[in-house]
């Protein structure tokens, strides 16, 4: 990709895990990456050292003037929005009796109203250019399920649902809408979970390993190049064999 042609893509949440290595994957294959994070400023401009001409944006999108304003933002400094990677997220798990009804609305503001509001916003600019990629971090638990899961599970498969409509709906504008389920990816968010419960979901992995927060940035990767002009609606499962559609 030269300078002229270079394409804008949003990565929220990139200031570690799976959103850092998308970043750096998507600068890698010649984009201009904005790298959204929350609140580690450190953190972030480490990630930003890895993707020359990436931007930095920090809003909290579990505030939903925040997602109008970040596309604004990003539209502003960077002079468009191709690509957006909703990839930001938190888990609340706890078993049903007693997960409570703020660990399901904190659920939906931060890892569903996002997808719909950064899609929303992105998509207006994306109709325009009648060109644009939406991708979107489900999780395998959105497919399988997971006792202690079922708010967060909940979300997942909402992502799915939304993905779907919202790519049937943009076709028509060249818009394609695609998710990227991973399985057990060694990040941050799985590293709070206890050894023996490591050990028991690494025996259902038939790869017999975890994967990397690349394994499932290069899947982003593959959405948002060229060859993959021709998928819409559908889900790519990074997760060592542990489910298949
Ligand atoms: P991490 O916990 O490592 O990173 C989550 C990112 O989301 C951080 O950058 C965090 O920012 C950001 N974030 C959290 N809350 C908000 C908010 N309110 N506003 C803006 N940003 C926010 O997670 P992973 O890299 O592991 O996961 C990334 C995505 O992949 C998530 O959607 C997760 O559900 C999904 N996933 C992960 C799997 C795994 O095994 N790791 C498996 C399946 C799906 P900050 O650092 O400031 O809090």
């Amino acid at each position: 990709m030269n300078q002229v042609d270079k394409k804008v893509a949003i990565v929220t949440g990139a200031s570690r895990g799976i959103g850092a290595a998308t970043a750096i994957k998507l600068a890698s294959a010649g984009f201009s990456v904005a790298i959204h994070y929350r609140t580690d400023d450190a953190l972030a401009q480490s990630i930003q050292a890895e993707c020359p001409g990436s931007v930095l944006f920090k809003y909290d999108l579990s505030q939903p003037e925040s997602c109008k304003a970040l596309i604004d933002d990003v539209k502003g400094k960077m002079g468009s929005v191709d690509i957006l990677v909703n990839n930001a997220g938190i888990t609340r798990d706890a078993l049903l009796a007693f997960a409570k009804p703020e660990d399901f609305d904190a659920l939906i503001s931060t890892n569903l109203r996002p997808i719909f509001l950064l899609s929303k916003y992105a998509g207006k600019l994306m109709m325009r250019k009648k060109w644009g990629r939406i991708i979107n971090i489900s999780s395998v638990i959105g497919f399988t399920g997971n006792p202690g899961q079922s708010l967060y599970a909940s979300v997942k498969s909402g992502i799915v649902g939304f993905s779907r409509s919202a790519a049937q709906e943009l076709a028509h504008f060249g818009i394609l809408v695609n998710c990227v389920a991973p399985g057990f990816i060694v990040t941050d968010m799985t590293e709070a979970l206890a050894d023996e419960a490591k050990e028991s979901i690494l025996s259902t992995i038939p790869l017999k390993k975890f994967g990397s927060p690349m394994d499932v940035a290069n899947a982003v990767a593959f959405l948002a190049s060229d060859e993959a002009g021709y998928i819409t609606g559908s889900t790519i499962h990074v997760n060592g064999g542990m489910y298949t559609p």
